[in-house]
């Protein structure tokens, strides 16, 4: 598991004030949920036959007995609370949400066993404007952090009846290649076919290409359904690649599916996963509920916004005092000018000004406020420019009284 340091978590807030932008105007409200759920939520929501319920979890049993787990992932969760609440009285949800998952993985690039997710679901809409719209609210916002070379891929699971029919046919297909297959596609033929499809074995991935292709199976339904978000995604002008063999990782999909990958990531490519999940809210006890969500993983995100992201924003203004009358002086004015909603570095070395102005400029602060010993005592103060310096010399530096901070502020600073 892994801290994330201050020099990081500038360019996470940078990232979740640009989706929390993108979700207010949408109509998006934030849920908060439990970091510990009952394991078997995870069990019936995900699928006791999914890599992550099967080998992924981190389950313990509290003081009281019963069985509890880390959250892996964040849509049962957030199921599991619209259920309780009943909050689909009130209509359609369309919720987001953010926060730690944890999965037990080999760790490696873009890949933790505590990581973090920001995700949206949008629960109780079938039309598949509302496939479109989610999958639009991702691609706008990655596009904003400044994401470029990504590559929406997308595949319709169909109906459960579609897949039903489907599965039956792989695995006969499957059955009699059983020991072409890699080792662990032998052990899921039975349990979990489709999962074979979405396998990461070079010589099982090879064979697939001959396997016959759910898309094959859909009904003229479920076709027509997804050549028409394959058309609204179209007029949204959102580039996408059909991927047969993209199924995704957790059992209550159908329909679309679709990830959004780049080829910056190495072999962790995937940024963003989603798709719809109709089952979901019957299966916990709720009415008949389609929906659709996706997640995106921070870290990953982290890495392909890049150095740029992770900047911070330089100071306003450096204060630089000497002596003991300047240092009260210096911290009443640092507070006061925060009132303005600067940003102001207070430089506490008591060192010489020399040294303090070469810090001033590394800080790469716009001015810097100078206090000396006598002029504390008068209440005088000098700013001095330190970047984008004025030709006219006049306009580098003011000397102005301390009852004046307001007037010179406006002057100086837009
Ligand atoms: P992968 O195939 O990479 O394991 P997944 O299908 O298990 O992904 P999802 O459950 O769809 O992932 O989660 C959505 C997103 O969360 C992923 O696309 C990825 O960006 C991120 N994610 C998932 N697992 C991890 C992890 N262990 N560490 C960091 N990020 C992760
Ligand atoms: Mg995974």
């Amino acid at each position: 598991m892994v801290d994330l340091l201050p020099a990081q978590s500038k360019g996470w807030q940078k990232v979740e004030s640009i989706a929390i932008k993108h979700f207010s105007r949408a109509g998006i409200n934030e849920i908060r949920t439990p970091i510990i759920e009952q394991t078997e939520l995870f069990l019936r929501g995900i699928g006791e036959n999914t890599d992550v319920v099967g080998k992924e979890m981190y389950s313990f049993d509290d003081r009281g007995g019963r069985s509890c787990t880390l959250r892996p992932e964040g849509t049962a969760s957030v199921a599991r609370s619209i259920v309780q609440h009943g909050l689909l009285n009130n209509g359609p949800q369309r919720l987001w949400y953010r926060g730690p998952m944890f999965r037990y993985e080999r760790p490696q690039a873009g890949r933790q066993r505590q990581f973090h997710q920001i995700g949206v679901e949008f629960v109780g809409l079938s039309s598949v404007m509302s496939d479109a719209e989610v999958i639009s609210i991702a691609w706008d916002f990655l596009k904003d952090v400044g994401l470029v070379d990504l590559t929406l891929e997308i595949n319709s699971l169909g109906s459960n009846e579609d897949r039903n029919v489907f599965k039956e046919e792989l695995k006969n297909w499957l059955n009699l290649r059983f020991d072409l297959l890699d080792e662990d596609s032998q052990k899921r033929i039975n349990v979990n076919p489709l999962r074979i499809l979405d396998s990461k074995n070079n010589s099982t991935k090879e064979l697939l290409y001959e396997a016959p292709s759910l898309n094959d199976f859909l009904s003229k339904k479920s076709k027509i359904r997804f050549d028409s978000l394959l058309d609204l995604l179209d007029k949204l002008k959102i580039p996408y690649k059909i991927n047969n063999n993209l199924v995704r990782g957790l059992d209550y999909y159908s329909h679309t599916a679709f990830e959004i990958t780049s080829d910056h990531l190495g072999s962790q490519a995937t940024v963003c996963g989603g798709g719809r999940y109709d089952g979901l809210i019957s299966e916990l006890g709720g009415p008949k509920t389609p929906s659709i969500g996706w997640a995106i993983g921070m870290e990953r995100l982290i890495i392909l916004a890049g150095e740029k992201i992770l900047e911070s924003k330089s100071p306003d203004i450096y204060v630089i005092y000497r002596g003991e009358k300047a240092e009260q002086l210096a911290l009443e004015i640092t507070c006061q000018l925060r009132s303005f909603n600067l940003k102001i570095e207070l430089d506490y070395s008591g060192s010489s000004f020399s040294k303090q102005f070469k810090r001033a400029d590394k800080s790469r602060a716009k001015w810097a406020l100078t206090i000396g010993e006598d002029e504390a005592s008068k209440g005088q103060l000098l700013m001095k420019k330190l970047r984008d310096k004025s030709k006219d010399v006049e306009n580098n530096e003011y000397i102005f009284l301390k009852e004046d901070l307001d007037q010179l502020i406006k002057k100086l600073i837009d």
